[in-house]
């Protein structure tokens, strides 16, 4: 790698490609082999389910690159990004605390596989510190947390939570889907490990699932030894996709951001609607945190609530909850 380019929407584009391109191409080729000849580095010999192909290995660099990671890896879906997460960090008998809503399938997965796995977890709220001290156990290993939570689309204490977990020891881990890294970089303010739906803003083309998690060196060798054994990286030809919408992520998630703050200010001055969530609005009661700590306010749509339970709920909120409910499936519509 030469030199890093240091504007974001740049980095978007050019960070960490390497420098002398592979074989002249401007854009990383797609290795689709399973199995190489012999590695780059020695004895190391790349294999598709270990991460190490080439284009699987380019992806890593530029998904460390947009994070500000040492390291990065690339999972099959977002929810194996934080499973293998918390398997790095959790064994039998750990116990975990979780601040935020959460996206349903993370909370299915506590709810639902936790305790066959010998894991426990205390429900604490992201904006008040007494609650996570009060969940602290002598067996509490991780902290797990949303940049913004979802669907109720609040921002919790993210510096506060960070320090928290170093103070104490925990692995901090967060899930940066909703804000992507155009928005906020959770290493800055000290979390371990960042995880990411990429099948979301990431990719941004609605046609891979994928995940992220990114760390320290030594965090993501321990990522990747989980992901080796459970099978779960992502195939050379998503990574290639991936890659490639990278390269639109800051000017999508910006446009994004501008249409999500436009249809938060038509829906707080509708007169049917009560209540609009939107941490740009200078309502929302986390608007003067996510001002000092994001660039934006998140590409996904308000969330809001119509006045009264019976009235009919005027077209423009129709249209607004539909785009919230496509917004979890397929970010290019929002
Ligand atoms: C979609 C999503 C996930 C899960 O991602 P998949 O790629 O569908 O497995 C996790 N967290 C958040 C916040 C999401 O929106």
């Amino acid at each position: 790698m030469s030199d890093m380019p240091t504007r974001f929407d740049t980095l978007a584009v050019h960070g960490g490609e390497p420098r002398p391109a592979a074989g002249g191409s401007v854009v990383f080729p797609i290795y689709q082999g399973t199995v190489f000849e012999s590695g780059d580095d020695g004895d190391d010999v790349p294999y598709i389910r270990l991460g190490t192909n080439p284009t699987q290995r380019h992806l890593h660099h530029r998904l460390a690159v947009l994070e500000g990671a040492e390291a990065a890896v690339a999972t099959a879906s977002g929810m194996a990004a934080i499973a293998t997460a918390l398997h790095s960090v959790l064994g039998s008998g750990d116990h975990l605390i979780a601040a935020g809503s959460f996206y349903g399938g993370t909370h299915q997965l506590l709810a639902e596989h936790a305790e066959r796995l010998g894991w426990t977890f205390d429900l604490v709220d992201p904006d008040d510190e007494e609650t996570w001290r009060r969940a602290l156990r002598p067996g509490t290993k991780a902290f797990l947390t949303e940049t913004i939570t979802n669907p109720l689309i609040r921002v919790g204490d993210l510096a506060g939570m960070a320090r928290f977990a170093r103070e104490h020891g925990l692995t901090s881990i967060v899930d940066n889907t909703l804000a992507t890294p155009v928005v906020f970089r959770p290493h800055t303010v000290g979390f371990d490990l960042v995880c990411h739906s990429a099948t979301k803003a990431l990719n941004g083309h609605s046609d891979i699932a994928a995940g992220v998690v990114t760390g320290s060196g030594e965090r993501i060798e321990q990522v990747a030894s989980v992901l080796r054994a459970h099978g779960s990286s992502l195939d050379p030809h998503a990574a290639f996709l991936l890659a490639r919408g990278l390269k639109t992520l800051a000017l999508r998630v910006q446009r994004q951001n501008a249409n999500a703050m436009a249809v938060a200010e038509y829906l707080a001055g509708h007169e049917r609607i009560a209540q609009v969530r939107y941490p740009g609005l200078r309502t929302h009661p986390d608007h003067e945190r996510a001002s000092a700590l994001f660039d934006g306010y998140g590409s996904g749509s308000p969330s809001s609530r119509s006045a009264g339970p019976r009235q009919r709920t005027p077209s423009s909120a129709r249209c607004g909850c539909r785009t919230r409910r496509r917004a979890s499936a397929g970010w290019n519509r929002s």
